[in-house]
């Protein structure tokens, strides 16, 4: 009998260490040591032995039980470590593999020029303040000094909506909602787009992108003097410490006087080039000192307050910047115009 129990345990542990998969190694756990294993049909025909040889071959037979079970406890983690290894294999990756094909993108020009704007007012103390795309009459004309009728609306060919709104036609809409909220002394700008109906050529686009800037305190504080100083500093600040700027007298409607400026051509540095159309200077916008019907219409006591304010053109300084000659190209979304920046 012990012979046979030993015989069993030989044939069990050799069969185990051939075993591959784990569900091979499972039908070698029931045939040894389930129910109805080989072992338990040995230890049924025990009945007729005496009990101390009973007890004798009881113990031999648990020693083999622990020891078949100890082989496939084994045998089972090194199918598995195998199997772990082999998922290694299949699913590495290799960190250092070449990965030439991925392509970097980059940030628009009109984007970059924006960031450096921003940079440069925030560097005198601008808040930047974000606007709203869609307007109401009241914010992009009326509080602006352009009420209905006024001849002014007609500087600016507009597309309305069918309840009444437009898409702005100037980022000053946005001074309104500022100043609709918060009491003077401030000094924010504004930069995003801007809509026009007009046919687009190489100056125009029916969608841009404008600057406003304004800055308003009590009165008497603020003079031509403080714009002219700002848009200097600005304008060093983009073309270089040598530009030039200067004040040409001019109209618009939210602003009394106003003004257009100029800065010096930052190609010939003034001396005329194909840029500047042989004239030294380059025209960027429009400024003047804040006219008080805009003031009281956001609810401020006439001549309490004094502040100028100026608008311009994202496009055309990028253009100015980079020397690009047509305004389409921004937006033609042209991969061989994009990559050169
Ligand atoms: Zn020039």
């Amino acid at each position: 009998m012990k012979n046979q129990i030993s015989k069993i345990q030989k044939i069990a542990i050799k069969e185990i260490g051939k075993v591959k998969s784990l569900e091979d190694l499972e039908k070698l756990k029931v045939k040894y040591l389930g129910r109805k294993s080989v072992l338990t049909d040995v230890l049924r025909s025990l009945k007729d032995l005496n009990p101390e040889e009973k007890k004798a071959i009881g113990e031999e037979s648990n020693k083999t039980k622990q020891a078949i079970d100890l082989k496939l406890k084994e045998k089972e983690i090194e199918i598995r470590n195998k199997e772990l290894k082999n998922i290694d294999e299949k699913e590495r990756i290799d960190i250092t593999y070449p990965c030439g094909q991925t392509k970097r993108g980059h940030l628009h020009p009109l984007t970059r020029v924006r960031y450096e704007i921003e940079e440069i007012f925030k560097s005198m103390g601008f808040l930047v303040v974000d606007g709203r795309d869609v307007e109401d009459e009241f914010h992009n004309f009326d509080a602006l000094n352009m009420p209905k009728n006024h001849p002014a609306r007609d500087m600016q060919d507009t597309f309305w909506l069918k309840d009444g709104a437009v898409p702005r036609t100037q980022t000053s809409s946005v001074q309104i909602r500022f100043m609709e909220k918060n009491k003077p002394p401030f000094r924010i700008v504004s930069i995003g787009t801007v809509y026009r109906n007009e046919n687009s050529d190489a100056t125009h686009e029916f969608n841009f992108h404008q600057i406003e800037c304004l800055m308003v305190d009590k009165s008497g504080k603020i003079t031509v003097a403080n714009f002219k100083s700002v848009m200097s500093e600005f304008m060093k600040g983009l073309f270089g410490k040598e530009t030039q700027t200067r004040l040409r007298p001019s109209y618009f409607p939210f602003v009394e006087p106003g003004f257009e400026f100029d800065a010096s051509c930052p190609y010939c540095k003034g001396s005329g080039c194909k840029i500047c159309k042989k004239t030294g200077w380059i025209e960027l916008g429009g400024a003047g000192i804040v006219n008080q019907n805009v003031f009281t219409s956001v609810g401020f006591k006439e001549d309490e307050y004094e502040g100028f304010a100026f608008g311009f053109g994202i496009e055309r300084l990028a253009m100015i910047k980079y020397g690009i000659d047509d305004i389409r190209l921004f937006h033609s979304g042209d991969l061989r115009f994009l990559e050169q920046f």
